[in-house]
């Protein structure tokens, strides 16, 4: 589903990414570890090319995205991205959040887009809030709004870039419940985290990151378990 073959990614001299090689492949659930600095999100951002990258190809469900002349509106609309921030819009209700992009970018109409919506509200847990505004929510419903609204758009994928990690230690497990439930859906997922329960528990596979390389990956027990690599081992220590 996401091939990443040879990715090399520089902010002017900065070279952030370095060579990286990754698969998802369909139905997998991945999750990217490793320092702040090391390029987790720059990896997550060039896989939809809100990075465009230096050299190195990148390939979502059969379409090689890093070729000029591909439409690349077309293929971020197969790809649910989630961020740490939110980003809903402050003015709308939780469902005029979920429908605008249905009707806009995929030309839905009212009652379908609504239907789509409230469909994916009860999957997040927050049937009974489609009429509330953001401002009425807790971060970790906000939070749990964002995915249903990646949902909305029916993606064949899924990027998820540090999804908890401005939440309350409280809120966080909800939100990270909806991430294992659509895991277990078999959503293909590629997922930044500091979770390392989740890593553990959800991923098939982990890639552990460092300076823009990848040090270690394998099973997700392996890494976190047992990891074989030095700084691995360091960066393990200090988060678990
Ligand atoms: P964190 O865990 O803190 O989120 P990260 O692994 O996601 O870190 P990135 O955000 O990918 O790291 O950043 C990697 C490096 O690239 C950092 O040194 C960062 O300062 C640099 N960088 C990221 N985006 C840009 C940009 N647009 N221009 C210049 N430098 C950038
Ligand atoms: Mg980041």
């Amino acid at each position: 589903q996401i091939e990443v073959r040879g990715l090399h990614k520089a902010f002017g001299d900065l070279e952030v990414l370095r060579g990286i090689d990754v698969t998802v492949a369909r139905g997998e659930v991945v999750c990217v570890i490793g320092p702040s600095g090391s390029g987790k999100s720059t990896l997550l951002r060039c896989v939809n090319l809100l990075e465009e990258p230096t050299s190195g190809t990148v390939t979502v469900a059969g379409t090689e995205v890093t070729d000029p002349d591909v439409d690349i509106d077309r293929v971020r609309r197969r790809i649910g991205m989630v961020f740490q921030s939110f980003n809903l819009f402050p003015h709308l209700t939780v469902l005029a959040n979920l429908t605008l992009a249905q009707r806009r970018v995929l030309r839905r109409d009212r009652r379908e887009a609504a239907e789509v919506a409230r469909a994916n509200l009860e999957r997040v847990g927050l049937a009974e809030k489609a009429e509330a505004y953001p401002a009425q929510l807790s971060g970790g419903q906000q939070q749990r709004v964002a995915i249903a609204r990646a949902l909305s758009m029916d993606p064949d994928l899924m990027l998820f870039d540090e999804p908890t990690s401005a939440l309350d230690p409280e809120l966080v497990g909800d939100v990270l419940a909806v991430m294992r439930s659509l895991a277990q859906e078999g959503m293909t997922m590629l997922v930044v985290t500091h979770e390392m329960s989740f890593a553990r528990e959800v991923a098939d596979r982990v890639v552990f990151m460092d300076g823009g390389v990848i040090v270690e990956e394998g099973p997700a027990q392996r890494v976190v378990g047992d990891p074989q690599h030095e700084r691995t081992r360091t960066f393990l220590a200090r988060v678990l």
